[in-house]
């Protein structure tokens, strides 16, 4: 797989706050890449020095092989970039918006297939101050793929949407990656980035803290899992707790709560279970999160963060 984005310490200070201080990490080709971290973290700094829209006071960046400031014009064909909600007027409708933005590229896609493939057909004619939070949302990436982008840049994407908006957002994030495009997000929400990326770097006050697979980034922790239920019949509590899979348990008043290590804690206590001949009642599994690694690594919960 190629690198398609290349930033090397990059650097850049708004008067005496240090935004991005030495932010170093590549993005492959195809892949769902994001940066997570609180607010004030430096993402939305990072995103637009490599977008072109913010010149870095130093270090190193590369897109597609070109220089977000040099070669500015020629990178704009080819990526594509999630506009921000001031940037389109009220009464502008939805198809003038697509026919308006597809005229500012030499090559563009079909406006009306992608507004069909957004859920927006029917919206075409509806002023794009009347949509809602969802469905700007939608309209924005239709936007950033009216000229067939090789790299679509999302900021926050996700902000100020619904739990159901949010799902139906990250299903079209899935669907531009299986397109073969590559997707580099920013969020300040760690479910999402574990959900949604297939690569994460963590950043927190202008540093890149951690990169890598969400799942890597959880296993590194080497955490306890819990699994805790409750059941009817016979149950070998001691069976249970000579599982290798398992490093403690607690059973008081009909719960037993099992503490190990690993994916497979779960699966092995459902079988032991079923095995001795009781049945499950309820089910409670946590595992580790990227929110765990946050904390991990920084000696603060995300919430604690934001803007500290
Ligand atoms: P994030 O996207 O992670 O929330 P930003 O890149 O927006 O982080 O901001 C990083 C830091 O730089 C914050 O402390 C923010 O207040 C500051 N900052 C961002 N933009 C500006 C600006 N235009 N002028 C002054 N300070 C800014």
């Amino acid at each position: 797989m190629g690198t398609v984005i290349e930033v090397e310490s990059l650097r850049k200070a708004y008067g005496r706050t240090v935004a991005v201080d030495g932010v170093s990490f590549e993005v492959r080709r195809g892949e769902v890449f994001g940066m997570v971290g609180p607010n004030g973290a430096g993402k939305t700094t990072t995103i637009e020095c490599v977008e072109g829209l913010r010149r870095p006071d130093g270090g190193y960046i590369r897109v597609l092989g070109l220089d977000p400031q040099r070669d500015r014009i020629q990178l704009l064909q080819r990526i594509g970039v999630q506009l921000q909600e001031s940037n389109l007027a009220p009464r502008l409708k939805v198809g003038e918006a697509m026919r308006l933005f597809a005229s500012f590229y030499p090559r563009s896609v079909d406006g009306e297939i992608l507004l069909e493939r957004l859920g927006l057909a029917e919206k075409r004619d509806t002023y794009y101050d009347k949509l809602s939070g969802g469905q700007k949302q939608r309209l924005f990436i239709a936007l950033a793929l009216i000229n067939d982008p090789e790299i679509v840049f999302l900021d926050e994407l996700t902000t100020g949407l619904d739990p159901h908006a949010r799902r139906d957002m990250w299903d079209l994030v899935r669907e531009v990656r299986d397109q073969g495009k590559t997707v580099f997000l920013t969020t300040h929400y760690m479910e999402e980035a574990e959900e949604l990326c297939d690569r994460v770097a963590i950043i927190d006050r202008g540093r890149v803290i951690a990169l890598d697979t969400p799942e890597a980034l959880i296993a590194s922790l080497d955490s306890e899992s819990r699994v805790a239920f409750t059941y009817e019949g016979p149950l070998d509590v001691e069976a249970l707790r000579r599982l290798p899979e398992v490093s403690r348990l607690e059973a008081e008043n009909g719960t037993v709560t099992v503490y190990g290590r690993g994916e497979s804690l779960l699966p092995a206590v459902v079988n032991a279970v079923a095995a001795g001949g009781a049945v499950i009642r309820t089910l409670q599994n946590r595992r580790a999160s990227l929110e765990d690694v946050f904390l991990a690594l920084t000696g603060r919960p995300v919430e604690e963060a934001e803007d500290a």
